[in-house]
């Protein structure tokens, strides 16, 4: 049986390892931490696990669902099929899809939108034509969106709260790119891909286990070990893991560490902040809520609507706020959607900043594709060039093709890709 070694337990690694011990390897995993799941992971904090931050899939991210049915958790996730809007002030729009086939499935909840009026509705509507219809230009989302005269109103509470949660990086930053791909495979595909996933249990009991796969954690890669062209061992913590193949599978900013000549020149991260909220009492019954026009942009009720989780993606404006501050400006805020939060208490706060969330998507990022300059070394990562931004499915997406590199190189190719 052959042997293969993957380093990093990220969505990426464990998405590498599970499918090729699935597909007969013998598969052994190094995770410099104590637990599986990278930067989608949880912690306890207090008397309770909580996600580092929320994340969500689509149901258009079949890879990241196939991975979930290997692990034996694709029940634990629930779909929606609404995105709520909420105004400062109150005031809710829905979007969801109708009867019309796609791509028309969101035109009747899109016309009924009241945080729209019917210019802005007109120039998204002609710029959705422009995405379905043409290739995406070499230029940031911004740039484009201006180009198509898109109104103050629809660059600020539509093309914004989609895609600067769904790319994390500003629209003025963001790769075109990124953009005619949330809307093409998300929103303008067959109805049912925008379907939104939220894990209904802390992120880490997604990964419980990894069948097949022997797990060393705490146990950090430092190094190839090199014979006659070849990788022949993985330095693990000192001990010298050898197999026939290696996956490496950890962030890029730890990737040129171990493969000499791999360059990230002018490559950033792009944050993202998490403010965890617990009430006295609920102060919401909906599940979640895109935030309109103000730093908060989205929340998510984690329990009977006494614990919300508020994500604010590209968060680069409070990344040198004091965590006390963020939680008073987000109650404040969250007041203002839900006015029923002034008269309530909050009973625990907790603020998560996650410098290096992802990496930032700007156009014109040349990412590595799998190969190394070994043959036998492949580079697995959601920085990869997986197809997809920096997301859990872009992870999984390049943990399968880093597995089907290994396949080939092994002399039994398979196919894992979706
Ligand atoms: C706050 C936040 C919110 C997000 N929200 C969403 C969301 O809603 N939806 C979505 O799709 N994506 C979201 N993302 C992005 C998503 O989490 C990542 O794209 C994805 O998890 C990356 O997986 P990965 O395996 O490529 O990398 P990682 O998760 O970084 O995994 C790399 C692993 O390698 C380990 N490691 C590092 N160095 C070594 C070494 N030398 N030896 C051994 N192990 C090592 C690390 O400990 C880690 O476990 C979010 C990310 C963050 C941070």
């Amino acid at each position: 049986m052959p042997r293969v070694l993957v380093a990093g337990g990220g969505l990426a690694g464990l998405a590498a390892a599970t499918a090729l011990a699935q597909s007969g390897c013998d598969v052994e995993l190094a995770e410099a931490r104590p637990f599986l799941g990278g930067r989608a992971s949880s912690y306890p904090h207090q008397d309770e696990t909580i996600d580092n931050c929320q994340h969500v899939l689509l149901r258009c991210c079949v890879n990241l669902l196939d991975l979930y049915a290997r692990l034996g958790v694709a029940d634990k996730v629930r779909f929606y099929r609404e995105f709520f809007f909420i105004e400062p002030g109150g005031r809710m729009s829905v979007m969801k899809a109708g009867v019309l086939p796609a791509p028309l499935h969101f035109t009747g909840s899109f016309a009924r939108l009241r945080f729209l009026g019917l210019a802005d509705k007109a120039a998204i509507a002609r710029a959705m034509l422009a995405i379905r219809r043409g290739t995406a230009p070499r230029t940031t989302m911004g740039e484009w969106l201006r180009g198509m005269r898109q109104t103050a109103r629809a660059v600020s509470r539509f093309w914004g709260p989609v895609l600067v949660s769904a790319i994390n990086e500003d629209l003025d930053r963001m790769a075109a790119e990124h953009g005619f791909q949330v809307f093409r495979e998300g929103f303008l595909a067959g109805s049912g891909a925008h379907e939104m996933g939220v894990p209904a249990v802390p992120l880490s009991d997604l990964y419980a286990r990894a069948p097949g796969v022997r797990i060393h954690y705490r146990t950090t890669a430092t190094g190839v070990i090199e014979d006659s062209g070849r990788a022949a061992a993985v330095d693990c913590s000192g001990i010298p893991l050898a197999a026939d193949a290696f996956v490496l599978a950890v962030p890029f900013e730890r990737a040129g560490a171990l493969v000499p000549g791999l360059r990230f020149d002018g490559w950033e991260h792009s944050p993202i902040t998490g403010v965890h909220l617990w009430f006295d009492r609920p102060v919401t019954s909906l599940p979640h809520a895109a935030l309109l026009d103000r730093t908060i942009q989205w929340f998510f009720n984690k329990s009977e609507g006494r614990y919300l989780q508020l994500v604010i993606s590209a968060s680069r404006s409070v990344l040198d706020t004091p965590r006390a501050e963020i939680i008073r400006m987000a109650v404040d805020e969250l007041a203002e959607f839900l006015p029923v939060v002034r008269g309530v208490q909050v009973v625990k706060a907790h603020v998560v900043k996650e410098v290096r969330a992802t990496f930032s998507a700007v156009p014109g990022l040349v990412r590595p594709g799998c190969e190394s300059r070994w043959p036998n070394v492949f580079l697995a990562g959601d920085w990869t060039n997986s197809g997809w931004p920096a997301t859990m499915e872009g992870a999984v997406r390049s943990g399968y093709i880093a597995a089907e590199a290994v396949s080939r190189y092994l002399g039994r190719p398979a196919r894992f890709l979706k």
